[in-house]
């Protein structure tokens, strides 16, 4: 029986929930990898979108389960696709140009089908650089949603400044600083758990451990982003952390069961968070909701018991593949 289930697990997930998965990644991998397991039943130990994408990218002879269907992303509830489209009509008359969405994976299915229709793809923190970059040099304006953070500090990375961006208001009404020329245009959404930390949260780790390095995750402010010096994707700070000098100590802006996992992995370094902060939503994934979930699963292979999937709508379903494939092409490029 166990082999006909692969667990997939987020770095932010519980160190009691990682101990169990055959899988620990971040959302690209977890989409990517995931969906490529020969296993009949896929557990997906993240939030929403996470198991939908892997739901999306499946076999269609594979079932997805996700432990816990109350565990969203407040992020990605930040964009819906008749705001996007109301946006979209307001670059156009701005511009004279139809945007091409960049979404990154932390969107729900719908948006990331809007994204595949228009031609756009999908991004993590990991790859948004590279898929930028190449929307870019197509000449069209970009609509990057819905974290504002990460398409700020990655346009500033590629070189753009601030008279290249507009910002546009989470209703999609509202277009600010937008020119003719804007290059990016950048949804309003925000992390609630990457917002909180502050260039103040910097100078005092760097006040009471001096020669301390400090690397964040680049949904944090772009400010945020400029003093620590350092950034990353959850995969990304992984390596860093791996990959750093023994006894050298290191303050890191990003969930905080990430930062205590890296902390027990790697004790040979002294690893802090910067400041704790939580995902909420990703507690939601118990020890009990997961070990419920194997259970539905044992009872569905045993007598046929109705078991509850992820399903992604039809409808959806060939443009939100277009979309994420789409980032793995360009992402492998
Ligand atoms: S950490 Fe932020 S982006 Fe990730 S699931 Fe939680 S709220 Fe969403």
């Amino acid at each position: 029986m166990k082999e006909k289930i692969f667990i997939a697990a987020h770095h932010y997930q519980h160190a009691d929930i990682v101990k169990q998965a055959d899988l620990v990644a971040d959302s690209y991998r977890l989409a990517v990898e995931a969906a490529k397991s020969d296993a009949k039943y896929i557990v997906v130990c993240g939030v929403r979108f996470m198991a939908e994408s892997v739901a999306t990218l499946a076999r269609s002879d594979q079932m997805v389960i996700h432990p816990n269907p109350r565990a969203g992303c407040p992020m990605a509830d930040m964009v819906a696709v008749d705001t996007a489209e109301k946006a979209i009509e307001k670059i156009r008359g701005i511009t004279g140009k139809t945007p091409v969405p960049v979404t990154y994976m932390n969107s729900g299915n719908a948006m990331k089908a809007l994204t595949g229709r228009m031609g756009g793809s999908i991004c993590t923190s990991g790859n948004a650089k590279k898929i930028m970059a190449h929307y870019l040099e197509g000449g069209a304006p970009i609509l990057f949603m819905p974290d504002r953070n990460l398409g700020e500090n990655t346009a500033l990375a590629l070189g753009l400044g601030k008279d290249d961006l507009a910002v546009v208001s989470r209703d999609g009404s509202e277009i600010t600083g937008a020119r003719p020329d804007t290059r990016v245009f950048l949804w309003d959404g925000f992390c609630p758990i990457h917002k909180v930390f502050t260039v103040a949260d910097i100078e005092e780790m760097r006040a009471a451990f001096p020669g301390i390095n400090i690397t964040v995750h680049p949904e944090s402010l772009p400010e945020v982003v400029k003093a620590a010096g350092l950034s990353g994707s959850t995969e990304g700070m992984h390596h860093q952390l791996r990959d750093a000098e023994a006894g050298s100590v290191w303050g890191v802006g990003t969930e905080i069961h990430f930062v205590e996992r890296m902390a027990t992995l790697f004790p040979d370094k002294k690893i802090m968070p910067l400041r704790p902060s939580g995902c909420v939503n990703m507690i939601l994934i118990t020890p009990e909701k997961l070990a419920a979930s194997l259970k539905a699963i044992e009872a569905h292979e045993r007598d046929g018991s109705p078991l509850e999937t992820v399903v992604v709508p039809e409808a959806e379903r060939e443009d939100a593949k277009a979309a994420l494939t789409t980032m793995v092409r360009l992402t492998d490029a």
